[in-house]
């Protein structure tokens, strides 16, 4: 192209900063990103992005960073309406005296959309674009992402005992096909499986689901070796750890998306990194849950893809991926021993690439690159609490605040403008949320 020819874009965003995230651990200054349609189709300095192309919207950040959206790993964000009602217990009175009778009251489609809205709402304020969802009701799930046009892996849940989605194991398979099936296609949402947990799911299943997962080519997203109660209780049972009954079956391969992961042996370590598991470590739900600590700069260290999550609202209790990532780095380098680990830069990049990685999504989000979607979050590092700048990336995961999440955009369109939701009643939403407070409270 010429200059005297500019090419037409739909967007260019400059930034004072970009970080692409790959390559790794790079700050590009005064950078702009050009889109069109929802991929990126250039990455350049402005001045170059100035002289070749003719935007048809331009958005200067002039203080800010332009990051990949952030892709929370591991959620459940239906429970988000369940914020702050339980805290302060051990994990197995937590669920089973109180998140699942507290469930079990209110749960059904309405819960789920608006959970799920209260949830979006707050995850584009704070700079992620991408769930990796699991929960009951996947055809809301799906559905209420698609009409906020917001980036999701929609979960296909698998339990051994009957809830409100379905009562026998064939209902379970039967309406995961059906979600999958709705949702083939969509620009936005794809699928995995999400067996609850090997506790909780037979080895009939197990199998059932390795042999639709290759299938359907979906990942496999469970929680497991959350605690060492659950290594224990089922050495008890089966005389096996979870991760050795997961060998047996055929699932420890690069479809598993292995939730928590506190107890690891080095040989467990070692045979997540050869079979190209992703880890996803949520640590500010382990703390609270008093878990234990997953380790995650060992797993980094041994080449396993890790990403991170926030888990859900009932064991966090927030979506607040910037807090999360330096949660994770600061956890990492206490549990290893040493300052050097697990740090800024891959702490973002398990953040977003990793994420991506884990769920299947590397070939279009993650990071800032040519042909990927374009999925950003640019955060104002002006305020005085991000200064004084010596290192941009140092800044977005040890001072940053989610508060400074300026503008996000999923697939191209713009979600989050100067703080504002786009196309988001938030006064509605709160009411929402207000009144499912008075359902749950008086349950
Ligand atoms: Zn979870």
């Amino acid at each position: 192209m010429s200059q005297s020819h500019p090419q037409p874009v739909d967007l260019i965003i400059e930034a004072r900063w970009v970080v692409p995230v790959e390559p790794h651990a790079v700050v590009l200054e005064d950078h702009a990103v050009a889109v069109d349609g929802d991929r990126i189709v250039a990455l350049l300095p402005i001045a170059d992005a100035r002289a070749a192309y003719a935007p048809r919207e331009r958005v200067e950040l002039t203080e800010h960073a332009l990051i990949p959206g952030l892709v929370n790993s591991h959620t459940h964000n239906p429970m988000t309406l369940l914020r702050g009602l339980a805290d302060d217990l051990p994990l197995m009175v937590w669920l089973q005296q109180h998140i699942w009778p507290a469930e079990a009251k209110v749960i059904g489609p309405e819960f789920v959309r608006d959970g799920v809205e209260l949830a979006v709402a707050e995850m584009l304020r704070g700079g992620t674009t991408c769930a990796n969802e699991n929960y009951f009701f996947p055809d809301v799930i799906g559905a209420t992402y698609r009409k906020l046009g917001f980036r999701a892996v929609v979960g296909l849940p698998v339990i051994e005992f009957p809830t409100a989605w379905a009562k026998t194991q064939d209902e379970y398979f039967e309406r995961a096909g059906e979600v999958h099936d709705s949702f083939l296609g969509d620009s936005l949402l794809t699928t995995a499986f999400v067996p609850h947990a090997p506790y909780t799911v037979s080895d009939e299943s197990f199998e059932r689901i390795r042999v639709l997962a290759d299938q359907l080519d979906i990942p496999i997203h469970l929680h497991t070796h959350e605690t060492a109660q659950e290594v224990e209780d089922e050495r008890a049972k089966s005389g096996l750890r979870p991760f050795q009954r997961l060998q047996k079956l055929g699932l420890v391969n690069d479809r598993l998306v292995a939730v928590h992961m506190t107890q690891l042996t080095e040989g467990e370590i070692a045979a997540c990194a050869a079979a190209g598991v992703s880890v996803v470590h949520c640590p500010e739900s382990n703390l609270k849950l008093a878990s234990g600590f997953c380790p995650a700069e060992k797993l980094r260290a041994a080449g396993v893809n890790v990403a991170i999550g926030t888990d859900g609202c009932a064991s966090n209790n927030d979506l607040d991926m910037f807090g999360e990532m330096r949660t994770a780095a600061l956890l990492a380098k206490a549990v290893a021993g040493d300052a050097a680990a697990f740090d800024a830069a891959f702490a973002l990049r398990a953040a977003t690439l990793n994420g991506a990685r884990a769920t299947g999504l590397e070939a279009k989000i993650g990071s800032i690159e040519v042909g990927k979607q374009a999925d950003f979050a640019a955060v104002r590092l002006s305020d005085l609490e991000t200064q004084p700048m010596f290192h941009v990336i140092s800044q977005l995961v040890y001072a940053t605040g989610r508060h400074q999440v300026s503008d996000v955009w999923i697939a191209g369109v713009r979600k989050l403008a100067g703080r504002e939701l786009v196309g988001m009643d938030t006064g509605a939403i709160l009411a929402r949320t207000r009144a499912w407070r008075e359902r749950i409270a008086s349950a």
